[in-house]
């Protein structure tokens, strides 16, 4: 049986039991509302580790005054099924109380990776992120963690916390995964009427055509990123929040197709925020 719990101090005591007994422990943080895309994760993470938590929590700190923090979807029944069915140990799902006690006054912040993209339509969002993601490391203190690259730039600021502040645990990516039709999986799309829905494809045409652009042998990143614009301003209801190619580590503009490129773009369908993303390496 799964275990759930709402305390640190009970997460501290599981995770200690086991270490105990020499397991490996893996982490997947999730926000809940958990789909195939959580799912593949918390696979990875059980193929790999002995023991693996999951935590869900909707983080206060990582949403804008004006965006969807309270009619963010959530579902701990159903979350527990799917984690239970996919073989995880824990399930840590906090208050914020428990998260951030009175007085709380700290934060891991960056420069870099969280100036562009996301970071610019949402000033506070990777702040939040890097706290956030900082405790339950320090609550949890996992061998592993698990980040999908459907949220490309938080894995690339992940990856520069865990190095620049040393923390001793490797962070494992995990591919996007989509629907049958393209659309990457987003507890989000809950959000989506049926034209919206339908609308929402206009993200992983855009995501192939700029393949394929990149494929053909363009390596001019404007001309890809203006293709991918050109396609998605043909669709009524989408409204481009932004399309960039950056490098995947620095998560800064790039002029040109090569090394690590990480293609980006945040559009809003109807009044909803979708993210989506492809990388390529040119050697
Ligand atoms: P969230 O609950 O949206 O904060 O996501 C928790 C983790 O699941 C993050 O590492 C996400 O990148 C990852 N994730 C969300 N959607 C997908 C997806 N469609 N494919 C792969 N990973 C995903």
């Amino acid at each position: 049986m799964i275990e759930v719990v709402h305390t640190i101090k009970e997460v501290r005591e599981t995770v200690k039991g086991w270490r105990k007994e020499g397991l490996s422990v893996g982490f997947v943080p999730t926000m809940g509302f958990l789909h195939e895309g959580h799912k593949s994760l918390i696979d990875k993470a059980v193929e790999q580790n002995d023991r693996v938590v999951v935590s869900v929590f909707v983080n206060p700190m990582q949403f804008g005054p004006t965006e969807d923090l309270d009619k963010y979807p959530r579902d701990l029944a159903a979350d527990t099924r799917l984690c239970e069915a996919a073989g995880a140990n824990l399930i840590f799902n906090p208050e914020p109380s428990e998260m951030y006690a009175e007085g709380f006054c700290s934060f891991v912040d960056m420069n870099g990776p969280t100036s562009e993209l996301c970071g610019k339509s949402r000033p506070t969002h990777f702040r939040g992120v890097c706290t956030v993601v900082n405790k339950l490391f320090n609550i949890v203190q996992p061998d592993r963690s698990y980040f999908g690259q459907k949220d490309a730039q938080q894995l690339s600021v992940i990856r520069r916390m865990v190095k620049d502040l040393n923390i001793p645990v490797e962070v494992v990516p995990c591919p996007t995964v989509r629907e049958a039709d393209g659309l990457a999986k987003s507890s989000r799309n809950t959000y989506l009427n049926p034209q919206e829905r339908q609308a929402a494809l206009i993200l992983s045409r855009a995501i192939k055509l700029g393949q394929r652009c990149v494929e053909m042998g363009e390596r001019d990143a404007h001309n890809v990123v203006k293709a991918m614009k050109e396609l998605i301003a043909t669709e009524p209801m989408a409204r481009i929040d932004y399309v960039e190619a950056v490098d995947l580590d620095s998560v800064q503009k790039v002029d040109k197709v090569e090394g690590d490129v990480l293609f980006a773009m945040a559009v809003y369908i109807g009044k909803t925020r979708l993210i989506d993303n492809f990388i390529v390496n040119i050697k």
